[in-house]
């Protein structure tokens, strides 16, 4: 339909009231964006549109909108005498409101400098005006010597090179989001927040401690407990105040700044275990030692957890016999947070494949959630085949403290795993790091599912018929590569 103008009213349905600042985006019949505006205090925006456009879709949303926000979007019969209009709004479109999105001219190709004239020079000065030009530009498309000197402080202000030329660089970052505003920091609140205390100040602090990297999150309830009390002292050891974990003004104004250090997250001790070691080769295909395998990977391991600020520590980092109950020790005596132990599998048939990791058979949740996340990033790589978490009575499973795994990354008497283990290494070596930070970094269990561990007799047809789902949302929840499951292996069901 042809209208010049528009009425959008946004108001909730049950009691009418007005929606302000829900952002309206209006489009046409092939979904090719017109216009956009937000309503007023009122709920209401009129817009108008170019001559001749046509349309049909009129979408809106509104801040923090749920689905049940907007319940009514009008059109007004005065200015659209060409209804229905196609309305739609949409708790997916908040996306474009928490960020909105203008469309931007490209750049016109050519350096625009002093001198030059055209409707490019009058968008650049209309776009400077909008960030603050000062004193306020004519945009009368021509570039003097004040679009000059704008221009150049805004590259001053960007990090770019103030020039005073508009070159890409400079048209991008001018025609790009806004640059992010200033926030509004809530005032101190006039008395030092302290644990036990109450009220909507803690719940800011909480909030922003969280922001700024809490660990573990704290809840936003308004009390000052002791765990709120924990990150305080984390954020001012942080920021060098007085780690007293009161929020005085000092506290309260280094918090809600801009130049702010975040918490930093504190290191993790994760002993990496290399499987066997100087006489003790391991299993063995040709002149190919398991030992070397599993030295060569966690090696490539090591220095990628470092980096993360992890603190790793190797039962050997060099060809040499270490005892079983020495690999534990180790583990024990440097209060580990995770173990893992690498190794490569084998069996007397060279068709035997695939990558599996196994726990101990007592291991609780937490230990067989870390064994998934560290498989679940191998399985991402590529494998031959996922067999999955299995429960199994290993001495360093049975003897190590901490949540612990062993990681079989293939099996060493077949060619095709040797292959994918070789070609895949590097891969495989950050994979496992990166399962390995997830799994640190786990605050609560998952919620989707819970752990099964399956007994002789157990299949995935009967296991879907007992837990009210199918074979295939076990598969996928489990990235099985094969319908056969063993004993003692553990799976995620849904639930
Ligand atoms: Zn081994």
């Amino acid at each position: 339909m042809n209208l010049r103008f528009l009425l959008v009213r946004v108001t909730t349905g049950y009691d009418e009231m007005s929606v302000a600042n829900a952002h309206i985006k209006v489009s046409d019949v092939d979904d090719k964006h017109l216009c956009e505006a937000k309503t007023d205090v009122n709920g209401v925006k009129e817009l108008e549109l170019r001559h001749g456009h046509s349309v049909v879709n009129v979408r809106v949303s509104a801040p923090g909108c749920i689905d049940e926000y907007i319940e009514d979007v009008r059109i007004d019969d005065e200015y659209t005498t060409f209804l229905p209009i196609h309305l739609e709004h949409s708790a997916d479109e908040t996306r474009f409101l928490d960020n909105p999105l203008p469309i931007w001219p490209p750049y016109p190709g050519v350096v625009l400098r002093r001198g030059m004239q055209g409707p490019s020079i009058a968008q650049v000065q209309e776009r400077l005006n909008e960030l603050g030009a000062n004193p306020l530009l004519a945009t009368d498309g021509s570039f003097g010597p004040m679009t000059e000197a704008a221009v150049m402080a805004f590259q001053a202000a960007s990090g770019l090179m103030p020039d005073g030329v508009v070159g890409s660089n400079t048209w991008n970052t001018l025609f790009s989001r806004e640059p992010a505003p200033q926030p509004i920091w809530p005032p101190y609140p006039g008395v030092a927040l302290r644990r036990g205390m109450e009220g909507p100040s803690i719940a800011q602090v909480q909030e922003r401690l969280n922001e700024l990297g809490a660990n573990p999150l704290l809840a936003t309830d308004g009390s000052f407990g002791p765990m709120t009390e924990a990150a305080v002292i984390a954020f001012q050891r942080a920021n060098g105040l007085t780690p007293d974990g009161v929020i005085g003004p000092n506290t309260w104004n280094a918090l809600f700044s801009r130049g702010s250090s975040p918490i930093p997250t504190p290191a993790k001790t994760i002993v990496i275990d290399p499987g066997h070691g100087g006489h003790d080769f391991g299993a063995t295909f040709g002149s190919r030692r398991e030992s070397d395998d599993t030295l060569r990977l966690s090696l490539a391991v090591r220095p990628i957890l470092q980096a993360q600020g992890q603190r790793v520590i190797m039962t050997r980092a060099t060809d040499v016999f270490v005892a079983l109950s020495e690999r534990s020790a180790i583990s024990n005596q440097n209060n580990a947070d995770l173990f893992i132990s690498i190794h490569r599998n084998s069996s007397i048939s060279t068709d035997a494949n695939g990558v599996d990791n196994y726990v101990f058979t007592t291991a609780p949740s937490n230990a067989i959630q870390n064994a998934f996340d560290v498989l679940d990033e191998i399985v991402d790589v590529g494998v031959q085949n996922n067999l999955g978490v299995t429960r199994g009575n290993f001495a360093v499973l049975r003897n190590t403290t901490a949540p612990a795994m062993l990681l079989e990354m293939g099996f060493i008497t077949n060619e095709r795993d040797n292959q994918l283990f070789d070609q895949n290494f590097n891969a495989y070596a950050t994979a496992i790091a990166r399962g390995i930070m997830k799994a640190l970094n786990e605050v609560q269990p998952p919620q989707r599912y819970f752990f099964y561990t399956v007994v002789s007799g157990d299949s995935l047809w009967s296991l879907a018929q007992r837990f009210g789902t199918t074979m295939n949302v076990i598969i996928q929840l489990n990235k099985l590569t094969t319908n056969s499951v063993t004993t003692g292996q553990v799976l995620r069901i849904p639930g």
